[in-house]
């Protein structure tokens, strides 16, 4: 058989899109681990996780048997505002590398909120207003996430309230002003709102806020506030399942034209775009009809996958969340103050932490002053400025497809660029200015934080 040449772009047609998700815990032999109850030691079920998160999206969350969840039509109508996405074949960086490995990329950058967090905060947002709530409260650190839910908000009508991580309120005033723009009410935290953001300040006057902090405050306001209820933007199994319209619209995209990947790389912070890109390539994997090699790309700052726990934790820093288990650098872990490339979540989606824990997928660290120099290298032949966070996928496509001019070895590469960086200026500046430096946590730093691991009652 043979194709015509794969264009730059490969589109989906309106009518070729997925309509419904594709649930790949279905297809898991070993289910991730449930969310348990701190104080018990309990899995949680529906009636315990209901006065925090919407009804609809607990079921989603617990339901680790359903292969395809349809995808309601107003979703899919929002959808078509920014979907599908292109996935973009590198000839340039092919070329510009000398190498004969063909690289393809699925760009999620290509809507304001300039990230695939849309997926999400759309289906979020959606299903909060069908319940008849009033609103949704959320965290942000860097503040993809926070813009991504305002806009779903301000499309559906529902009220948006965001904690957004003190030194990134500070210090990315533009990102705050898009939330607002689109209606959202942004919070600094630590803030002197809740019980919990009090409580941190007095212990910790002066700091500058955390992920998993703002969490603890955004979990507080939605369950003491009648008509709210709290969502998050990765991590939980609700959200890798909306992102697997990243995998669906890919593997559509790369069927039309016979294409089948060896390897699919994507980075990873809660793992929610690297759940959804592969889903359903996984699913091929894990039902014995196909191999692929699989590899998630971290910050060497922040460990999670190569060198965390697979362990019950907190999802947040206030220990008000229920315990989920994972690869977990533990709780309290902050990553280094140098550290500008994101990703900085101490724990990853269960879902992936049992795939990766059970065999199925890779996972490399790289320092960010290498990531910034794959931004760079890849922002001048396929035009695009890249998100940090999506350089580290660029980084490894790279690595990889280097080595295959080394061995001369034809391989298909298929990596994820999650976002653009036109807010990430000041860790660009840093990397131009020669002032980026890398940071390695040493075992005993990360020991400290793995010694405050919960201990979970009836489990050890
Ligand atoms: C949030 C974000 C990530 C990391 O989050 P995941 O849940 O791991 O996907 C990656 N890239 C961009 C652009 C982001 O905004």
């Amino acid at each position: 058989m043979t194709f015509e040449k794969i264009p730059y772009k490969i589109y989906l047609s309106e009518q070729e899109m997925p309509k419904a998700w594709y649930n790949v815990r279905a297809d898991m032999k070993t289910k991730p681990a449930p969310l348990l109850n701190p104080g018990t030691g309990e899995a949680m079920g529906f009636e315990d996780l209901r006065p925090v998160f919407c009804n609809e999206l607990i079921c989603q969350e617990l339901d680790n048997d359903t292969r395809e969840i349809p995808i309601p039509a107003e979703i899919r109508d929002f959808y078509k505002m920014y979907r599908p996405s292109p996935l973009v074949r590198a000839y340039c960086l092919e070329e510009k590398l000398q190498t004969p490995a063909k690289i393809y990329y699925k760009f999620e950058g290509n809507n304001t909120s300039g990230s695939h967090k849309l997926n999400s905060a759309i289906a979020q947002a959606y299903y909060a207003k069908q319940q008849g709530l009033k609103g949704v409260t959320t965290e942000t650190g860097a503040g993809q996430w926070g813009t991504a839910l305002s806009m779903a908000c301000a499309y559906l009508g529902l009220d948006c309230k965001v904690y957004m991580v003190k030194v990134s309120y500070e210090q990315k005033p533009f990102r705050r002003e898009v939330m607002r723009t689109y209606g959202a009410a942004v919070t600094p935290s630590p803030s002197m709102e809740t019980e919990i953001g009090k409580k941190i300040l007095q212990e910790h006057p002066g700091t500058t806020g955390s992920l998993g902090c703002a969490i603890s405050e955004a979990v507080e306001a939605a369950a003491t506030n009648p008509g709210y209820r709290y969502v998050l933007g990765s991590v939980l199994n609700q959200v890798l399942l909306h992102q697997s319209i990243i995998g669906l619209e890919t593997k559509a995209a790369l069927d039309k034209y016979g294409v089948v990947p060896d390897i699919i790389i994507g980075c990873a912070g809660g793992g929610s775009n690297l759940g959804g890109l592969i889903s359903p390539f996984m699913g091929e994997k894990l039902r014995g009809e196909k191999d692929y090699r699989i590899i998630a790309v971290e910050p060497a700052s922040c460990p999670s996958f190569t060198r965390g726990r697979f362990a019950y934790d907190f999802c947040d820093t206030g220990m008000v969340c229920p315990l989920a288990k994972m690869y977990t650098l533990g709780s309290g872990f902050i990553p280094s103050a140098n550290h500008a490339g994101g990703l900085r979540y101490h724990g990853m989606s269960p879902v992936l932490s049992q795939l990766y824990h059970d065999g199925y997928m890779e996972a490399v660290s790289v320092e960010q002053t290498k990531v910034f120099e794959a931004a760079e290298a890849f922002a001048r032949v396929e035009g695009i400025l890249p998100a940090p966070e999506s350089s580290h996928a660029i980084r490894v496509a790279i690595d990889e497809a280097i080595k295959c001019k080394e061995t001369g070895e034809e391989k298909t590469i298929v990596f994820g660029l999650t976002g653009t960086g036109y807010f990430d200026m000041v860790a660009y500046e840093k990397f131009h200015n020669g002032e980026m430096t890398d940071y390695i946590p040493t075992d005993a730093e990360l020991q400290q934080s793995f010694d405050k691991l919960p201990q979970v009652p009836g489990l050890d």
